[in-house]
């Protein structure tokens, strides 16, 4: 179909983002020939981006299933019996030597993810403790707790915690399909806490849940009208888990998926757009497709909250072949990071923050 919109003209400042994209623009972007979009998408990432970079953050579940929201894909939620080993909240210094493992392993950023609908009174300052403690490890901090007040993310902020991950999962339209016991309005406020409180954001979606084409485009609209934009953007493809309401829900083309991955890439011109859930499932082939899209950013190691993710070492295989690095940040010494673990240790005995929650 011939494009009339600004989407075929050349790319001029392109490295400015835009807050203003509408969704017959967004759309035609989807309707390019894969591989002509393939290429605009390259050039921006080109533009913004080390080419052969990608970011790598690891993930780790602090309190497992159990959780009160009826995610229609999630198997922590406890609306359905998916068999997930419920865990209580961790022990601070157990999360703490996860994060020098995974530093250990490459990655710059540490991720850490609860199944709440929002943190409680008393499990909170455990996590701020996580927060300071993965920051003096020299890692990067992220967390997903579920939603906010403005006190909580202002505490947050207080403890250094760099990026807050709270997706929007689909469009607006789409949202009361997937999820009932929150609104997409509870999602922006929280979101707008976050950015208010001067913490980073980390939000994106899932693919393949049964929406259509134009859920994908009101995602991304939304997504890209936010001021600034998300600095990370994760894009997910739906893990089926048996026992969740999707797990017989059909495929999502491939194709489709990585389309999205370079309209989120040309949308949100300086964001790291981050491969994400459902990457266990794909090729070596589809994630050099999506890479090549724009996809900057990947969790790697054993775990993605409760389903799998391919292992540390076959990531490092792939990379290799396709000649891509890790992106760096500073690094300290081994007796940085044991020294930093057994000052926390030595914190939460101060501090009297033993191990005594419940989930
Ligand atoms: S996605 Fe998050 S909020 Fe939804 S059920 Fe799962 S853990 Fe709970």
């Amino acid at each position: 179909m011939p494009l009339n919109t600004s989407v075929n003209k050349p790319i001029l400042n392109a490295s400015e983002p835009r807050f203003d994209w509408s969704r017959p623009e967004i759309a035609a972007f989807f309707d390019m020939p894969f591989m002509d979009l393939m290429f605009r998408a390259q050039e921006v990432h080109r533009e913004n981006f080390k080419p052969n970079e990608v970011q790598v953050s690891t993930l780790l579940s602090i309190k497992t299933g159990a959780c009160p929201e009826d995610c229609k894909y999630c198997p922590q939620s406890g609306h359905y019996n998916t068999e997930l080993k419920k865990e209580k909240l961790m022990e601070v210094q157990k999360v703490l030597e996860e994060a020098a493992l995974a530093k250990e392993k490459g990655a710059s950023r540490f991720c850490m993810g609860a199944a709440w609908k929002r943190p409680s009174e008393k499990d909170f300052p455990y996590v701020l403790e996580m927060i300071k403690g993965v920051k003096s490890l020299g890692l990067e901090s992220c967390v997903t707790l579920g939603t906010l007040n403005n006190e909580q993310a202002e505490s947050l902020s207080s403890a250094g915690l760099d990026y807050y991950n709270h997706n929007l999962d689909t469009s607006a339209e789409f949202y009361d399909s997937i999820i009932t016991t929150r609104t997409y309005q509870d999602r922006l406020d929280t979101l707008a806490r976050v950015r208010g409180s001067g913490i980073k954001l980390c939000c994106g979606g899932i693919m393949g849940m049964g929406e259509e084409q134009k859920d994908r485009v009101g995602l991304l609209r939304q997504l890209s009208q936010m001021s600034p934009h998300p600095e990370s953007v994760p894009i997910n493809m739906l893990v089926k888990v048996e026992g969740t309401p999707m797990e017989s829900v059909d495929d999502l083309d491939i194709f489709e998926f990585i389309r999205t991955i370079a309209v989120a890439r040309i949308l949100m011109p300086k964001s790291h757009v981050r491969l994400s859930a459902g990457r266990h499932g794909m090729s070596d082939e589809t994630q050099a497709l999506c890479f090549m899209a724009g996809a900057n950013s990947i969790f790697y190691g054993e775990k993605l909250l409760t389903t799998g993710n391919p292992e540390a070492d076959k990531d490092m295989t792939l990379f290799a072949n396709l000649g891509i690095n890790s992106e760096k940040r500073e690094e300290n010494s081994d007796e940085v990071v044991v020294e930093a673990i057994a000052l926390q240790a030595m914190r939460q005995e101060e501090s009297k923050l033993f191990y005594e929650v419940s989930a």
